[in-house]
């Protein structure tokens, strides 16, 4: 087995112990490496020290990189319910920057949920993201996604609380970084005694990448499924979600029920209600006539309108009045048996729809540069 030394810390526990035997130590060199990767979650191979020195000199020379975070902003929601982070991957190989990523710590009753980043910048131009103005620019590797979860960990402890769950629902399309995204919860499920954080606890999310998700269905990792449904007609959904033209709605939801049938557990439908787009009483009747047979759970979110000068697409696209988003729930829950819940969305203050931070900050970054300099 070759095992990839640029992400130590998206190595798998038997990968880390053959890497130990490969360069001449005792497999248990693996678990302590392990130990300190993932539970003291160190940053260097300087601090691990009950591995012998001679060790740590043979796995830095054989090239063994850990990937680090640079934080470059936070930000609290005035509701308290969110903490939001802006990390830069630093830079690659050949002096270029790698990008930044969003992590999201979300507060919610008991909860503490971290939202994580899959990929930097996102291929699948969905017209309400401000994410899909980045355009794909990279994959992050496990040990990056790991890196975000250790980060937010650590303001949950600062904070005297610890995370109970994950949710792959920051920038990018999970499914479409299918073996780093699944290693880094994998690897979260693995770190005994420190995050502790199950399968169960565990959510994907989904723009609808459909054999992403039966892929996933058929992974042993029993994670919850969260689809990004946004709107009931494939004219609508295609419009504002183009990965709905490879994959209708129909597709969709067929791949839906697999998951649930394979697994057991409720598929997640997120909808995102827009004024006079997704919002339509015909919406929530339909809306209940598409998940008639699918055992799930309907998460309605009223549009986080982008901050001004923020316009992502020629449409603009506006958060329903409170009396729409009221007629909207009512008549989707006289017309469903699934349980349907409204989340005003918990950082509406801070930025929090995915995209939105590094936006703001790129865009006063640039505005900084092209800010002639005064003699
Ligand atoms: S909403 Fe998600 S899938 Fe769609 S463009 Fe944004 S990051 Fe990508």
């Amino acid at each position: 087995m070759t095992i990839p030394l640029h992400d130590l810390k998206g190595l798998l526990p038997d990968q880390l112990r053959q890497l130990a035997t490969d360069l001449g130590e005792p497999s248990y060199r693996g678990d302590q490496l392990f130990e300190w990767l993932h539970v003291h979650q160190a940053r260097d191979l300087d601090g691990m020290t009950n591995l012998p020195a001679r060790f740590r000199q043979v796995l830095a020379e054989a090239g063994a990189q850990m990937p680090g975070l640079e934080l470059l902003e936070s930000s609290a929601s005035d509701t308290g319910k969110a903490v939001k982070f802006l990390f830069d991957l630093g830079q690659g190989g050949n002096g270029q920057g790698l990008g930044q990523v969003e992590a999201v710590l979300i507060i919610d009753g008991d909860r503490r949920t971290a939202c994580l980043s899959s990929q930097v910048g996102c291929a699948l131009d969905c017209k309400f993201c401000a994410t899909a103005q980045m355009g794909f620019v990279r994959n992050l590797h496990a040990g990056q996604i790991v890196e975000q979860l250790h980060r937010l960990h650590q303001e949950a402890q600062r904070r005297g609380e610890r995370l109970t769950n994950i949710v792959m629902m920051g920038m990018g399309e999970p499914l479409l970084n299918y073996e780093q995204v699944t290693c880094a919860l994998r690897l979260a499920r693995a770190s005994d005694g420190q995050l502790q954080i199950g399968g169960r606890k565990m959510t994907v999310s989904t723009a609808g990448h459909v054999p992403g998700i039966l892929r996933l269905s058929e992974d042993d990792l029993n994670v919850g499924l969260a689809i990004s449904l946004n709107a009931t007609e494939d004219e609508t959904r295609s419009q504002i979600m183009p990965i709905n033209r490879k994959w209708p709605i129909a597709d969709l939801m067929a791949a839906a029920k697999t998951y649930f049938d394979r697994k057991g557990r409720r598929v997640t439908f997120e909808y995102v209600l827009m004024d006079q787009v997704t919002d339509l009483d015909a919406d929530a009747d339909r809306l209940a006539v598409l998940t008639s047979s699918i055992p799930c759970k309907i998460n309605l979110i009223p549009y986080n309108e982008l901050a001004p000068g923020l316009q992502i697409s020629d449409r603009v696209y506006r958060r329903p009045s409170s009396a729409r988003l009221d007629r909207f729930t009512r008549r989707l829950k006289n017309a469903t048996r699934h349980t349907v819940t409204r989340r005003d969305s918990r950082g509406r203050d801070i930025d929090a729809a995915c995209g939105q931070l590094h936006r703001r900050v790129t865009d006063a970054q640039s505005a900084v540069s092209a800010t002639p300099q005064r003699a």
